[in-house]
């Protein structure tokens, strides 16, 4: 091992990585420098209305990424280091820090995000001897190990998953046996702040790297991973689908620390159907972070990647019912009324509310997948806009999109009208239009 140069001063920039355990860029910054920033940046313009209607974080949100940064400063501080939290633009705190502490090399794992791209483009531009140093720690297996470039990354999710799903997977990174010195004390946002202490009601999830792993230990002590095929589609319940997205989300989880624990419970207790479709559906979100890193900016393009664009158009009013959970069908008024109470929806409900407001209300996808954005606690842009593009029929489906029967599905998920009931998806149903084409008022035996 090559000894650390004494005048190698660092930058960690978190972002989607919040842990010290099995983060490459920690890892290698650990080993290469002598003093470090260990650095979040919180934007204030996440809070503000931008395209498509919506901000990009809700109290819900907020609150998940408050208490997730405050416990990882916390396991900082346990070992004298301590998290810089500032609040800004993220190029100019990145700027600030950089000028400020004479930082010579920057340390991150890639996200999938055109943003993060963007930003370390700027700063390449700004710093021309800046080392930027990026890292594979957001997905199960390095670039270099993938058996395909990432241009030929495969159109569809199948063919992917036949050339990855026997590659071996290497074991979580333990935290760094040494942490470089922090070169700041510990900084909060104040824009965060404010979020801290919100007691919003309903959201079951605490934030921070030790809440993820007793959540994973209690996922796999019982029989639910045996069950997991069977029970994965239901529109609530705890013990329904294994509830890992918004740790995996914000990072205080690792996909390679779920399979892990995954393998050990299968050798432990044996392997089935139900054990292996969580491995499954890891590979879900794994071909959609590639999907990202691959295709940048054409993940929030109108068309996508189709050859034109979907015959959707913009109606503020039905926007505003489908995300209040007020429109005609009672099962996506209670998932939306999910979504807003706590933050998070099934994966069910998820794709049954993303075909109403494509194909019953006709609107625009991208309006769908940024109230998404602002909404879901496990928001995260690979999963989100691609799952958004699947269904529209303008990503990787190959059946060139989905669309749902809803009373159907209302009959097969919740045939006892239970869910429905519990979000009072039926007492707010109310028509998509008040006004017809002619600017009219719809009276309401017209609906
Ligand atoms: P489980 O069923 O227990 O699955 C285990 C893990 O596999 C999940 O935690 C997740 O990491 C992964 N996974 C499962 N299904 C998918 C999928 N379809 N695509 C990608 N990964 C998957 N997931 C997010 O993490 N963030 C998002 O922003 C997001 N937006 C979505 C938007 C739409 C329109 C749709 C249809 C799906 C979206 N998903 C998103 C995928 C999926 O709905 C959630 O990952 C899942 O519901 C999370 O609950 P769980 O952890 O209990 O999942």
């Amino acid at each position: 091992m090559t000894q650390a140069s004494p005048s190698r001063r660092g930058l960690v920039w978190f972002e989607q990585d919040l842990r010290l355990h099995d983060n490459p860029a920690l890892h290698a910054a650990s080993h290469d420098c002598d003093a470090l920033v260990y650095l979040f940046c919180v934007d204030p313009d996440w809070w503000q209305p931008r395209h498509w209607q919506c901000r990009r974080m809700s109290t819900h949100r907020a609150r998940f990424l408050a208490e997730s940064l405050n416990k990882l400063n916390t396991s900082l501080q346990t070992r004298d280091r301590a998290l810089c939290v500032l609040d800004g633009p993220v190029i100019v705190s990145l700027e600030k820090v950089i000028q400020q502490f004479t930082i010579s090399d920057i340390y991150c794992n890639l996200t999938g995000s055109v943003y993060q791209t963007q930003m370390l483009a700027l700063l390449r531009k700004q710093f021309p001897h800046l080392r930027i140093h990026t890292h594979d720690g957001d997905v199960l297996w390095k670039t270099q190990q993938l058996p395909f470039a990432l241009n030929d990354l495969p159109a569809h999710f199948t063919p992917f998953r036949k050339q990855v799903e026997t590659l071996d997977i290497d074991s979580p990174l333990p935290v760094p046996e040494r942490l470089p010195p922090a070169l700041h004390g510990a900084q909060h946002s104040m824009v965060l702040s404010q979020y801290e202490s919100t007691n919003i009601q309903r959201s079951p999830f605490d934030g921070g790297a030790d809440a993820a792993t007793e959540h994973l230990q209690w996922y796999f002590s019982g029989d639910r991973a045996a069950r997991y095929k069977e029970t994965r589609n239901a529109l609530d319940g705890w013990e329904n689908s294994s509830k890992f997205s918004p740790w995996l989300a914000l990072g205080t989880l690792s996909a390679k620390q779920i399979v892990l624990a995954l393998r050990h419970y299968e050798a432990e207790h044996g392997a089935n159907e139900s054990t292996y479709w969580i491995f499954f559906e890891l590979l879900w979100r794994e071909y959609f972070k590639w999907y990202a890193r691959r295709h940048g900016k054409h993940l929030f393009r109108f068309r996508g990647l189709a050859a034109s664009p979907p015959l959707t158009s913009f109606y503020p009013e039905r926007f505003r019912a489908w995300s209040e959970g007020t429109t005609p069908y009672p099962i996506v008024n209670a998932c939306m009324r999910q979504l807003n109470e706590t933050g998070y929806m099934s994966n069910r409900g998820r794709q049954l509310v993303a075909s109403c407001l494509i194909h019953e209300l006709k609107l625009d996808w991208r309006y769908g997948a940024a109230y998404f954005e602002q909404q879901l606690i496990d928001y995260d842009v690979a999963s989100n806009w691609g799952n958004w593009q699947y269904i529209a029929g303008v990503g990787a489906d190959p059946r060139g999109g989905r669309h749902f029967n809803l009373s159907k599905q209302a009959e097969r998920y919740d045939p006892e009208g239970r869910f429905v009931q519990h979000w009072k998806g039926q007492e707010h149903a109310g028509p998509a239009d008040s006004r017809d084409a002619a600017d009219w008022p719809i009276m309401s035996d017209d609906t």
